[in-house]
């Protein structure tokens, strides 16, 4: 784990930069690391982004248990194309999540939260991402607020269905809290070309998470990165023959950021202090009432006490 503060440089142009992910294990569950990566670390102030599934939770069982777990100076995103969760927070949210619904966890100084599998009664396949928004210098430290938006805006673009999980596209805004200008947009692609409008003053990139997509005349399948750059005023995208895939970005982040274990931070010694008070239990990340799955620890060789 690096303990320097990194920052990832925007494009001063459109680009079409291709980045393979990379495979990650979660809790035993095999993802999709899209972001960050060694050489694009953010895309606006999309900090962290795992693909995961689809794979399939058979009839009668249930899918993973994630137990609590701390995050600070961040929010996280989930968001399911299939299969439902459950959100426990320490703030006693309790919520279950669907697809097309948005689950947006303000992390701010601190909080613990826990995601758990729901029993189904067929065969259901688990398919989504877990994203992260690094979070300003503005807001970072505030308290930690618990967002469900159980219905959001859907806008027709051309042929183009988009959900618009976070910011505004053609009129449209998203209820979800944005410190900094963002957007994430769900999109179905049909086969043919059809361009979807950018705002140029952002960085964007497109992430597919089924089908393959042409990303200006070049193929995109899910475990890549297709970073945009910036002052595009629309990407042409092409379904092959149908795909899903999430359009993201936002104004580039004007701060470094560190990323230890579950926390978004500035510098080494603020890491440490999250890394102890999780390891101490000392209240900053408060506990989570009626969770399933065991306390999870920091890894142990980054547990660094002075
Ligand atoms: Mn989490």
């Amino acid at each position: 784990m690096g303990l320097k503060a990194t920052r990832s440089v925007p494009a001063s142009g459109p680009v079409l930069e291709r980045h393979r992910g990379r495979d990650a294990d979660v809790m035993g569950m095999s993802v999709r690391r899209i972001v960050p990566l060694a050489r694009r670390r953010t895309v606006g102030a999309w900090c962290f982004l795992d693909h995961f599934g689809p794979a399939t939770v058979p009839a009668g069982r249930r899918g993973l248990d994630i137990g609590p777990h701390p995050h600070c100076g961040l929010a996280t995103v989930t968001w399911l194309l299939s299969g439902e969760l459950v959100h426990r927070d320490s703030l006693g949210s309790v919520q279950r999540i669907r697809p097309g619904q948005l689950n947006w966890m303000v992390a701010g100084h601190g909080i613990s939260h826990a995601e758990e599998g729901v029993e189904v009664s067929d065969d259901t396949q688990m398919h989504g991402v877990q994203m992260w928004v690094a979070l300003p210098e503005a807001t970072r430290h505030l308290p930690a607020t618990f967002e469900h938006h159980p219905a959001l805006p859907s806008v027709q673009v051309g042929a183009l269905r988009v959900q618009v999980m976070v910011g505004e596209l053609a009129g449209s805004r998203s209820p979800a809290r944005c410190d900094t200008p963002l957007f994430g947009f769900d999109v179905a692609v049909p086969a043919d070309s059809h361009p979807l409008p950018l705002d140029p003053d952002l960085e964007s990139a497109v992430v597919v998470l089924s089908g393959a997509v042409e990303v200006e005349g070049v193929v995109i399948e899910p475990g890549t990165l297709a970073y945009l750059g910036t002052r595009r005023h629309e990407v042409q995208l092409t379904g092959h023959p149908t795909a899903r895939l999430l359009v993201l970005g936002g104004a580039p982040l004007d701060e470094p950021l560190l990323l230890g274990w579950n926390f978004v931070v500035r510098d080494a010694a603020e890491l440490r202090d999250a890394y102890r008070s999780w390891a101490d239990d000392d209240g900053r990340f408060g506990k989570v009432p009626g969770a399933r799955g065991a306390r999870i620890d920091a890894p142990g060789s980054a547990v660094r006490r002075d």
